[in-house]
């Protein structure tokens, strides 16, 4: 990623903690509880109410500035945050305590392993990520996915056994390390990461265009939310004659959060799959009619 001395890994735990530890020495209280509102008046900070880790009743800090660093817990606080979240699972490895510290280069690994094709699933490629550290483990993190939706609190967090497996799975097999430095799996994660933020001003308006088949009749679209304009057009692009029918969504203030499936629903009928090759048919016949007059014409000046 960069010349040696120029890059580094940092464990989040260790370097987290340290930052802590550091800030508590300048005089930082730390207090550890669930931040339940943000007060404001006026647009500006009044303080904050939080339920303590060892309590149930609220408690109210006075405060002027306030610092949102809930990753994506966020919203919950500030509905309005554009934060996107994706979920991905990571595994810890111990290696034998027989292997040599310094046996298993410390080199970060960005991998792409083609899996061969098997009777479960088709070919693909995955992506895993490799982080040899220093106390003989090694942070393996797997792909992000979607498949559950962020649980209320941190928590909530469930990990999934089979993602865990996967990865361990992908690993081990394709070789990457050799199997003598792969012991135990010693930690199964699920973290949930805000991976997307967007806090910068939106473009106001976004045009999402959808081209259909030409020819295509009785179309309906069903988009996920209502857009603020929606128009209706012709693209003529290579072949076409009459041209595909075209609609226009026009939305304002668009963000990830707003992604969803567009359902359409349309009609094509068969007059309309032979057009292509009429098209064609009759350009090449109008080249030979074109051809053949052109052998029957005469056009050298003769004496007379
Ligand atoms: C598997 C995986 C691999 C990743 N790899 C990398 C990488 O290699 N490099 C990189 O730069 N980034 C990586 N990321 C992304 C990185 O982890 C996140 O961007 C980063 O952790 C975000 O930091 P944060 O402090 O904003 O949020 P978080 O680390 O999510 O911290 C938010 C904290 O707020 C707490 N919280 C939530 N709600 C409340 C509340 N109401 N009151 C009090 N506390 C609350 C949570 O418990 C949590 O501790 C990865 C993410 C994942 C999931």
């Amino acid at each position: 990623m960069a010349p040696s001395g120029d890059s580094a890994q940092v464990h989040p735990y260790l370097f987290t903690a340290y930052l802590l530890k550091l800030a508590a020495e300048k005089g930082v209280e730390f207090v550890k509880g669930r931040a339940t509102v943000l007060e404001s008046d006026s647009g500006h900070a009044t303080g904050v109410r939080y339920i303590p880790v060892d309590g149930t009743e609220e408690v109210h800090i006075p405060a002027d500035c306030i610092i949102l660093a809930a990753g994506p817990w966020s919203p919950s606080l500030i509905p309005a945050l554009p934060i996107v979240t994706t979920r991905a699972h990571s595994i810890v490895i111990k290696s034998p305590s027989s292997v040599d510290p310094n046996a298993v280069a410390p080199y970060a690994l960005f991998t792409s392993l083609a899996l061969p094709k098997t009777p479960r699933r088709g070919a693909e490629t995955v992506t895993p990520e490799i982080y040899p550290r220093p106390n003989q483990t090694i942070y393996m993190c797997g792909p992000g996915d979607s498949r559950a939706p962020l649980p209320p609190t941190v928590d909530d967090v469930e990990v999934e056994k089979a993602a865990c497996e996967q990865i361990w799975e992908w690993i081990s097999e394709s070789g990457i390390i050799e199997r003598w430095a792969l012991g135990e799996v010693t930690t199964c994660r699920r973290p949930f990461s805000c991976n997307v933020i967007t806090i910068c001003p939106m473009p106001p308006y976004s045009l999402l265009k959808l081209v259909f088949p030409e020819g295509a009749t009785d179309i309906e679209v069903f988009p996920p939310f209502a857009p603020q304009s929606m128009t209706r057009s012709t693209h003529i692009t290579y072949l076409d004659t009459i041209g595909r029918p075209v609609i226009t969504f026009a939305y304002k203030d668009l963000t990830d959060r707003h992604a969803g499936v567009i359902y359409a629903t349309y009609k094509v009928p068969f007059s309309a799959h032979l057009q292509k090759p009429k098209a064609v048919a009759t350009a090449f016949l109008g080249l030979f009619a074109l051809a053949i007059m052109a052998r029957r014409v005469d056009l050298r000046i003769s004496k007379t």
